[in-house]
């Protein structure tokens, strides 16, 4: 099928070079020159992992083209895919401006009637107002419909997830739009729940608040377990077993990040308000979220005169590993907190350098190794999960640090170990 794709981001990009794999004819649409011109060259502008060797193949296969031409991308497609972001608003509600602005272009646009799909996380009854404004805006005699088809791939194994996602749910008012999207997603093969549109917006919400819940819960019991003496990792190994938890987000850590699960959580308790409703579960999370971020930094004050001058080691940049994604990182509100004391920090992330670089004046150094990182640091905070910081061996932090003392907010290590190697190891909730 002819396909557009409105914003190549995270989920627009992956959609449309996965889309190209299956057979469709793709072209994405950015207002980013810059972007579509390095897409252009067979150049990813974000990491994750086999992205560019499928965005390679669909260029080759001159199925996968990149514009910033928007009129004549629209113009003949016969679905449309928004992928634009719908950032947090101050306060908390979802930022619709990129959604609107590529419905008022598609309205300007569209010379043949076409499906327009809503990607984007969007809160309840936006598809209707999608559908109406376009509707209204329109400039030529066509039918346009909307349909709701929210993306669960989470970053860092983006790819892998749009290719084997666990389910596609399409939120639809008529068989023909339930058609067009079965028809688009009938070469993935996998399982297709259509609903109404609002259900479909809604699961999207339900789906992430959930594992954000669930993330806040380990850890709001992960601080308890450190004053009463029991530990976070042995209670979740114990819960695992049980099908009616999963083994899945039982991860205590140094709270939630990325683009999804901070602005997801507070859109839908501000969507339950304006409907006078207080949604007190994730409400919950937010706050256990949001005190989480800052549990290790509050931990080393404890333990620290003063990080005036202290060398200081960052193990980690990105919000989680698997990716280059800064959005919402625990080390972005930890690190501000140790300059403002004068620490000298050196900061290690294996793809995550550049865009800290780029979106941040942080005064720090950067180092491209664990081990550089490590030499001569009087602390070290760890904030990403990555396989480069895990597979450290204890004795590595005795050997290169000035003083072996360590805060893990991810629990990579064995604090046996650690202590077993001569290192002051602190972790969440053991
Ligand atoms: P992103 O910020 O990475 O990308 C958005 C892109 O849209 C940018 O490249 C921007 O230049 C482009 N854009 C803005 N206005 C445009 C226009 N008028 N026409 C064409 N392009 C335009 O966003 P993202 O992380 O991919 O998220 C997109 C949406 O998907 C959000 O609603 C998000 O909540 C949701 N989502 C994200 C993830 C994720 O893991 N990132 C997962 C599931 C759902």
């Amino acid at each position: 099928m002819n396909l557009t794709i409105a914003g190549t981001g995270y989920v627009g990009l992956v959609a449309g070079v996965c889309f190209a794999h299956v057979g469709h004819t793709v072209t994405c649409v950015d207002i980013d020159q810059k972007k579509v011109e390095l897409l252009r060259s067979g150049v990813s502008p974000i990491y994750e992992e086999n992205l560019e060797a499928f965005l390679k193949e669909g260029i080759a296969s001159d199925l996968l083209h990149f514009t910033t031409d928007y009129r004549s991308a629209y113009a003949s497609a016969e679905a449309i895919f928004i992928g634009v972001g719908t950032p947090e608003q101050s306060d908390g509600s979802a930022n619709l401006k990129y959604v609107a602005t590529v419905a008022r272009q598609i309205a300007e646009s569209v010379t043949h009637d076409c499906l327009v799909v809503v990607k984007s996380t969007v809160p309840v009854g936006t598809n209707d107002k999608v559908e109406q404004f376009i509707k209204d805006s329109l400039i030529n005699d066509v039918c346009v419909e909307v349909a709701s088809n929210p993306e669960f791939l989470a970053q860092g194994t983006a790819v892998h997830d749009m290719m084997h996602a666990a389910r596609i749910i399409i939120g639809v008012e008529s068989k023909n739009a339930e058609s067009v999207l079965r028809s688009i997603y009938a070469p993935f093969n996998l399982p297709i729940v259509a609903v109404k549109r609002r259900s479909a917006e809604m699961s999207k919400y339900a789906a992430n608040d959930f594992l954000a819940l669930k993330i806040s819960y380990m850890n709001d019991l992960a601080n308890l377990c450190e004053l009463v003496g029991a530990d976070i990792e042995d209670v979740a190994k114990g819960m695992a077993y049980d099908e009616r938890i999963g083994s899945r987000f039982l991860q205590a850590g140094i709270g939630y990040g990325g683009s999804c699960f901070p602005k997801d959580t507070k859109a839908l308790e501000y969507l339950a308000k304006q409907h006078g409703y207080n949604l007190k579960t994730v409400g919950a999370a937010v706050a256990v979220n949001t005190s989480q971020r800052t549990v290790l930094f509050k931990k080393a004050c404890n333990r620290m005169i003063t990080f005036n001058g202290i060398k200081v080691a960052v193990l980690g940049l990105a919000f989680k590993a698997g990716t280059d994604d800064l959005r919402e990182s625990p080390a972005l509100y930890n690190i501000p907190l140790l300059l403002e004391q004068g620490a000298d920090i050196t900061a290690f992330d294996p793809v995550a350098e550049e865009n800290c670089k780029k979106q941040f004046n942080f005064s720090m150094t950067y180092s491209p190794t664990v081990a550089e990182t490590l030499q001569g640091a009087q602390i070290c905070f760890i904030f990403t999960d990555w396989k480069e910081i895990k597979e450290t061996a204890p004795e590595e932090f005795k050997r290169l640090m000035r003083t072996p003392l360590v805060y893990d907010g991810r629990n990579l290590f064995d604090p046996a170990a650690m202590k077993a190697a001569g290192v002051e190891y602190y972790s969440i909730g053991r």
